[in-house]
């Protein structure tokens, strides 16, 4: 299948490890260009190599609103346009009700969702032209909870309500937008999240046990496919919807 993705510009924050990662490596098999906006170097530097340099890193932490311009200019300067935008920089920082504090509250939702808005508003102009495609990564947090993570779950669920608002006030320049809800994916995040547990190898064999397909983690290469497909004229049909790559995890019975 021809996905038509050869030579497309695609933005992805959060783009050189984990879920991220295996979306620019994804896209460079497609014959995209990637820009991956993420500060690990290392792992970007061997993604651009890997693309024999149709790819480019900006090395830094998307936060303030000048960051993600300065984005979309260096983008323009080199490529000169932008033919979709994955959202999907993040971190799950553990800001809850009982031990967080305002503060942090309102650090962690800037964290996790303010980039997603300032990357989408500055390259709209040229999503516009481009008839582009948007895809956030949001998390199945947004509609289970977790506990303990109120800042991030509050983004998670903030950026699938922004899915839709962006789907229904882009559809004048036929600008599709979906989002995916991972749910249980073995990254580098992840691993340090379980290693914050006395027994990880127990945690995560628990873990294991309850996703009914396999009873294995989805792979980051398994939430990339979804992504590149949605990027896709594949997908010209599919706006607004929040995409569920879990192996059932969010919905199949529990006695599974
Ligand atoms: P990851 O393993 O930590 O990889 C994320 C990459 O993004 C890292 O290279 C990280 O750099 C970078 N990054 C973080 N914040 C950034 C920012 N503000 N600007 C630019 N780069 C930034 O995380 P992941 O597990 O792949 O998660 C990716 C997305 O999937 C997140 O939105 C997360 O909420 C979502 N998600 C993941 C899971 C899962 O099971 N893994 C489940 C649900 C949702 P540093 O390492 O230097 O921070």
């Amino acid at each position: 299948m021809d996905l038509n993705l050869k030579d497309k510009v695609i933005l992805v924050s959060g783009g050189a490890k984990g879920i991220g990662g295996a979306i620019s490596r994804g896209l460079i098999e497609e014959g995209a260009i990637p820009v991956l906006i993420d500060p690990s170097e290392k792992e970007g530097k061997e993604l651009v190599a890997l693309a024999g340099g149709k790819a480019l890193q900006i090395p830094i932490r998307l936060f303030s609103p000048e960051q993600a311009q300065e984005v979309v200019q260096t983008t323009i300067k080199k490529f000169g346009k932008i033919d979709g935008v994955v959202n999907n920089a993040g971190a799950n920082d553990g800001v809850g009700l009982e031990h967080g504090t305002p503060e942090k509250f309102a650090q962690s939702i800037a964290n996790n969702l303010f980039h997603y808005y300032h990357l989408v508003h500055y390259a709209l102009p040229f999503l516009k032209k481009s008839k582009g495609a948007l895809v956030n990564i949001s998390s199945k947090t947004a509609v289970t909870g977790q506990g303990g993570t109120s800042g991030y779950v509050a983004a998670k669920g903030a950026q699938l309500a922004l899915t839709r608002e962006w789907a229904v006030e882009l559809l004048p320049y036929q600008i599709r937008v979906n989002a995916i809800l991972p749910a249980e994916v073995y990254t580098p995040m992840y691993e340090s999240w379980i290693n914050s547990f006395p027994n990880p190898e127990e945690k995560l064999q628990e873990i294991n046990r309850k996703i009914p397909l396999g009873k294995r983690m989805t792979t980051p290469e398994e939430i990339a496919s979804m992504a590149i497909f949605l990027l896709s004229d594949k997908a010209s049909h599919i706006t607004g919807q929040h995409l569920y790559v879990d192996g059932g995890y969010t919905h199949l019975d529990r006695s599974l």
